[in-house]
């Protein structure tokens, strides 16, 4: 069968994955799911949904039946937690994604849920994942702790092979001899997973770091790998949650997370879009830092070359080009008049600094 594989067709171009009318996994917008480990009443669940929607996640996420290391732990609320979830998108419009851990309950939670998880636990429960391709549902496929990248290519296979083209692979961390992170994100195989198939892949920090201190470096570092999303843990009091506090984080720092993103609130709200917008302002700042810093390299080379501060060939090389780029929110002469200034600045910085040199 090998090389006839449904997952390793068309590998490395990634198709797209659609949960619900508003949400496409593989798309030009990496997709974030957020919400609380367990879904634990509805205040909880709704206010969560609220708050992660006007940070810009597009989904929502809440075990109702949990996985749980111990049979003494909270074991979830079962099928009132998928009422809560529903509950919950009809408050927020947020589709909702959460795990359904055995075939006979796969019937109920598809009823409920607009896409289905296999957690990790289960990754190789192959009834699961059979039943789970037949459901009609898209599916989030997260790894195994210790699962190879072909143990988890051949899960998502199961998926396919029932007719379910709507997979999404998540890295959620592997075990590894570090005690110190409960799991080891492994970027490295999710961006390998990629290359190998066609399904999008996305990073889940919480699990694979285990510490909420890390949870939003390692999301941009997943983000900034080229992953298709992020599924992230957050509570209204994370240390109150009942499940996974350790790994939670606020809907604060979520909120924060999502700006350093510069990922846009799905929102109205005036004050959500300023502070997305105060976020971009920062990056502008430190990439036109950057960018004084090297015009300032620039002048000095042009001093020993005897060259003059202003050259017009040049000048007029540069705004042809990003003129041409122009996008489309973004006229030409919108391009010419920011780059204008901005070339000017750098004159006067390169002239300043001929002056002092003089
Ligand atoms: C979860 O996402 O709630 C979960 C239990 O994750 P995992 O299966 O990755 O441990
Ligand atoms: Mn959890």
């Amino acid at each position: 069968m090998a090389g006839e594989l449904l997952v390793t067709q068309d590998a490395g171009v990634t198709r797209e994955v659609s949960v619900g009318f508003s949400v496409r996994f593989g798309g030009a917008q990496p997709v974030v799911i957020a919400g609380p480990c367990s879904v634990e009443s509805e205040e909880q669940i709704v206010e969560t949904a609220e708050a992660v929607r006007a940070a810009g996640a597009l989904m929502l996420r809440g075990g109702a039946f949990k996985p749980r290391t111990s049979p003494y732990s909270f074991q979830g609320l079962g099928p009132e937690g998928l009422r809560l979830l529903a509950r919950a998108r009809a408050e927020t419009g947020l589709p909702v994604v959460t795990e359904v851990l055995d075939p006979a309950d796969m019937a109920l939670v598809a009823e409920y849920a607009d896409m289905l998880q296999i957690g990790a636990r289960n990754m190789q429960n192959y009834s699961l994942l059979r039943a789970a391709g037949r459901s009609g549902r898209p599916v989030l496929l997260k790894r195994g702790p210790g699962a190879t990248l072909d143990e988890w290519m051949s899960a998502a296979e199961y998926l396919l092979a029932e007719g379910n083209p709507d997979v999404v692979l998540c890295e959620r961390g592997i075990r590894s001899f570090e005690p110190h992170t409960r799991y080891t994100l492994d970027l490295a195989s999710a961006l390998a997973a990629k290359q190998r198939t066609h399904l999008p892949v996305i990073a889940d920090p919480s699990h694979g770091t285990g510490r909420r201190e890390l949870v939003a470096a390692m999301s941009r570092a997943a983000i900034g790998a080229g992953l298709d999303g992020l599924i992230l843990e957050v509570h209204p009091s994370p240390d109150a949650s009942v499940s996974d506090a350790a790994q939670t984080l606020s809907t604060a720092e979520f909120a924060a997370l999502m700006r350093s993103l510069l990922i846009a609130p799905a929102t109205d709200d005036l004050v959500a879009l300023r502070g997305a917008i105060d976020a971009v302002d920062e990056a502008l700042l430190g990439l036109i830092a950057h960018r004084m810093a090297l015009s300032d390299r620039v002048g000095a080379a042009k001093r020993r070359l005897d060259l003059a501060v202003h050259q017009v060939e040049r000048e007029t090389a540069i705004l042809g080009r990003l003129r041409e780029k122009a996008p489309p929110l973004l006229p030409p002469d919108g391009v010419a008049r920011i780059w204008d200034a901005i070339l000017a600045v750098s004159r006067a910085a390169q002239a300043a600094a001929a002056e002092e040199s003089a």
